[in-house]
C-alpha cells in the first residue's frame, strides 16, 4: 500500500511540473517546446514535405537546399567563368599616343655628331702682341711720351724661347723704332751669337718705350707706367728664358732694388719663367771686364733654353 500511495504521489508531482513548464513556455513565447511530443514529431515531417512541393512547383528550376548526398560529398562550386582580361597592345591601348609622343629614338648619336670636337684656337703669340700693341696706341701714359720720336714696342721672333729686356730706347732707336740697334745693340748682337743664336731667333724689348732725355734712366713712375705692357708682352711669348740686361731691368721685373752684383750668376723665376740678370751692352761697352762675366750669364741663359 506503501509503494502505491508514493506511486500516486509521484505521478501528481509530475503532472504539477508539466503544467509549471506549460505556463512559463506560454508566458515566453515558445509554445513549441509547450507542445506534446507528437505534435513537435507532425511538424518535423510536414516542414521536408513542404520543400518537395515547393520544388515541384517550380519545376525543379530553384532549391532551397542541397540533397542531404550533396551536403555530404559538395560538388565543386563552378567558378564563374574568368574575363579575358589580356590587356590590349600599346597600339591599340592608346591609338592616339603614336601621334602625339612619337617614339624618341634613343639611340646614341654618331661620334661626329655627340661631341662635335670644339676648335679653341687660342690668338697666337704675334696676335696677342699686335694687341697689346694696339691698345698701347700713341702712348702718353707717362712724361716720356714728350720727347719721343717713334715708340720702341719691341721686335723678334714671337717663338724664340729667349727674350732680351733692356732699359729703354737710345737715341738711334728712338729715330728708328726699333730696339738695341745702336753701338750696344751691336755688342748684343755679338753675344746672341756667341750662344749659337741670331738675333732674329729672340724678342728684344725694353722697360719703357720711350726714350728718356738724355738717355737717363727711367723714373720709377715711368716704368710703372710702361711696365703693365711689357709684362703683357712676356705673358704672350711665353719664353723659356727671360734674360734682363742691366740693373733696371733686373729690379723691374724682379721688384726689387738690388744692385747687379746682388741678382746675377742666379736663376730668378718671373711669373714661373726663368730669370736670369746680367749686365747691359752699354755697361759693358764702358767695362769690357765684365764681359767675361756676361759670358758666363749668356752660358746659364743657353743651358735654361736647353
Ligand atoms: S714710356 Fe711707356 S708709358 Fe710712357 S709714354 Fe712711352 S709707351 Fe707710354
Amino acid at each position: 500500500m506503501a509503494d502505491e500511495k508514493e506511486l500516486r504521489e509521484l505521478c501528481e508531482a509530475l503532472e504539477n511540473l508539466r503544467w509549471t513548464v506549460e505556463a512559463c513556455c506560454r508566458a515566453g513565447g515558445v509554445q513549441e517546446w509547450a507542445a506534446s511530443p507528437s505534435a513537435r514529431r507532425a511538424k518535423a515531417v510536414a516542414a521536408p514535405r513542404a520543400s518537395a512541393e515547393r520544388i515541384s512547383e517550380d519545376g525543379g528550376r530553384k532549391t532551397e537546399g542541397p540533397p542531404a548526398s550533396a551536403k555530404r560529398h559538395p560538388s565543386p562550386t563552378p567558378q564563374p567563368s574568368v574575363p579575358d582580361v589580356r590587356l590590349p597592345s600599346s597600339d591599340t591601348r592608346h591609338p592616339a599616343s603614336a601621334t602625339r609622343h612619337p617614339t624618341p629614338d634613343l639611340r646614341p648619336p654618331s661620334s661626329a655628331t655627340r661631341h662635335p670636337t670644339p676648335v679653341l684656337r687660342l690668338p697666337s703669340s704675334d696676335a696677342r702682341l699686335a694687341e697689346i700693341r694696339a691698345a698701347l696706341g700713341e702712348c702718353s701714359r707717362c712724361r716720356l711720351h714728350a720727347g719721343r720720336t717713334h715708340l720702341v714696342f719691341g721686335e723678334g721672333s714671337a717663338n724664340s724661347g729667349l727674350v732680351f729686356v733692356g732699359e729703354g730706347p737710345g737715341f738711334d732707336e728712338d729715330k728708328q723704332g726699333r730696339p738695341f740697334i745702336g753701338r750696344a745693340g751691336k755688342l748684343l748682337d755679338r753675344m746672341i751669337r756667341a750662344i749659337g743664336l741670331q738675333r732674329a731667333d729672340t724678342y728684344i724689348c725694353n722697360v719703357v718705350k720711350c726714350r728718356p732725355p738724355n738717355n737717363r734712366t727711367p723714373q720709377e713712375e715711368e716704368m710703372a707706367a710702361c711696365l703693365p705692357f711689357l709684362f703683357q708682352q712676356l705673358e704672350a711669348l711665353e719664353p723659356k728664358v727671360i734674360c734682363a740686361l742691366g740693373a733696371c731691368a733686373s729690379q723691374a721685373l724682379l721688384g726689387s732694388s738690388k744692385p747687379m752684383w746682388q741678382v746675377r750668376a742666379k736663376i730668378h723665376l718671373w711669373r714661373g719663367i726663368p730669370l736670369i740678370c746680367t749686365y747691359h751692352p752699354a755697361y759693358l761697352l764702358r767695362n769690357p771686364a765684365q764681359k767675361a762675366a756676361a759670358w758666363q750669364d749668356l752660358k746659364e741663359v743657353l743651358k735654361l733654353l736647353g
